[in-house]
């Protein structure tokens, strides 16, 4: 058995869901568990939607149309996908009546995306003779807390999606199931999300729990790069990578896979196949425990723009107990989340999301230290072999020197498999460029 994930741009519109469901046929006799996203922007658009709808309009023509358009483009008859429309004007409607839009009701309303992408590849694939069944998650067993928006997976899933899928599994049952992403219900049967982008963790759970030898996900690219491709023509395509290493990929800005999605497939050992839907018979870039040759020097390079960089600085530090425990109490306070720390006796640099309002956590630090805010700030990370580190920040530190960046933080991770640098968001592409060019 093998997982195979979909992201919403796979199934953007009838051309690819074609395109998609041969690549499903291909892969028939490795019995296929399907998992897919909404279909292309539709998340976005739903998300709209209900923005609208607090406001008094009730609009889904976008979602409605392309659903429509792409069912009929398809020849197929989808009365499952209406009905949802219908119900989802319905709940449009009460949105726009009550001026209000709760975390979880949001969650029932983007749930709607997945809800009808896999309805319509069931149909399809049906109607191609490949008799295929339509799951929404929770009838497979996805059960989650009730942290809407962001929900987590409850232990539950590793027996009750067995529970449901062995039937597959053995033989006994021959439909391919089509399971939609991303969403789950809470043990109340109200319906969650798992963040965005969470279809891939619902793919390496499924692929998890079922003991699948191998979950593959599927992009536009041949599988996980070293680094953007339009910022770096040269970028090429890394055939291993480890799970530690992917997860730090994924929260430094590699758009590869949801960062939490290595939890479940880490447990069990489960490889991860980052594979090129345009290019099938490419090997892409597999996801696993252990380097099977020689670690590399260096793995990828990755960005993320508008942090913000924070210097808090104060005498009283020297040789005090408990004052970085006291700041980061602030930061704990205020809910606000930490990417990359430097800290010397006296003074500590961070950087958090630029979008984040520190007016708060500022007038608290105030009263014990010295804080300074920069925005407009970018981290650029090498996942490397950190152990390494010399070589590597010698080669980085001349090219950069030579080229005026200015690096205004430096930080190794304590996973052994990045180091960041931060710069100004104007230099990040250059920076990026620059280290390409002299670490590959
Ligand atoms: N459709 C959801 C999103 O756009 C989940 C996913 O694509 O993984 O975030
Ligand atoms: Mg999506």
């Amino acid at each position: 058995m093998i997982v195979m994930k979909f992201g919403g741009s796979s199934v953007a519109n009838a051309e690819r869901i074609r395109h998609v469901a041969g690549i499903i046929q291909a892969y028939k006799d490795k019995l296929p568990v399907v998992v897919l996203s909404a279909m292309g922007d539709t998340t976005d658009h739903l998300l709209d939607a209900a923005d609208m709808a607090v406001k008094g309009t009730v609009d889904i023509k976008k979602v409605e149309e392309l659903h429509l358009a792409t069912a009929k483009e398809l020849d197929i008859e989808v009365p499952a996908i209406k009905e949802l429309l219908e119900e989802l004007k319905f709940l449009l409607t009460g949105i726009s009546m009550l001026h209000e839009l709760t975390k979880r009701t949001r969650d029932y309303l983007v749930s709607f995306g997945e809800r009808m992408s896999v309805r319509m590849m069931a149909a399809y694939l049906s109607k191609q003779g490949t008799p295929a069944q339509f799951y929404d998650a929770w009838d497979i067993g996805m059960v989650s807390d009730s942290n809407y928006m962001s929900a987590e997976l409850l232990d539950d899933v590793w027996t009750t999606i067995p529970q449901h899928l062995n039937g597959y599994k053995n033989g006994s049952d021959k439909k391919i199931p089509i399971v939609t992403g991303f969403i789950a219900k809470d043990k109340n049967g109200i319906i969650t999300t798992l963040g965005r982008g969470g279809s891939d963790l619902s793919a390496t759970m499924i692929g998890a729990a079922m003991q699948a030898d191998e979950i593959q996900t599927w992009k536009d690219v041949d599988g996980i790069l070293t680094t953007d491709p339009r910022v770096v023509s040269e970028a090429h395509p890394v055939p291993e990578v480890t799970y530690e290493e992917a997860q730090e990929l994924a929260m430094f800005g590699a758009q590869v896979l949801h960062p939490r999605s290595m939890i479940p497939c880490r447990k069990t050992g489960t490889p991860v196949r980052v594979k090129n839907s345009y290019n099938i018979d490419s090997p892409g870039s597999i996801i696993v425990e252990k380097h099977s040759g020689e670690r590399p020097l260096v793995t990828a390079i990755t960005s993320v723009k508008n942090v913000a960089l924070i210097d808090i600085q104060s005498s009283r530090m020297l040789g005090a107990a408990g004052f970085l425990a006291h700041v980061f109490n602030q930061f704990l306070k205020w809910n606000i989340s930490v990417d990359v720390i430097a800290t010397s006796e006296v003074s500590i640099s961070l950087t958090v999301n630029g979008k984040v309002d520190l007016t708060g956590l500022i007038e608290d630090v105030k009263n014990v230290a010295d804080i300074t805010v920069k925005t407009n700030k970018a981290i650029v990370t090498i996942i490397c072999d950190a152990s390494r580190s010399s070589g590597i920040l010698a080669k980085a530190f001349a090219a950069l020197e030579k080229e005026g960046i200015n690096v205004q933080m430096i930080s190794q991770g304590a996973s052994k498999v990045n180091i960041s640098v931060i710069v100004d968001t104007a230099q990040v592409e250059k920076t990026v460029q620059v280290l390409h060019k002299a670490l590959f």
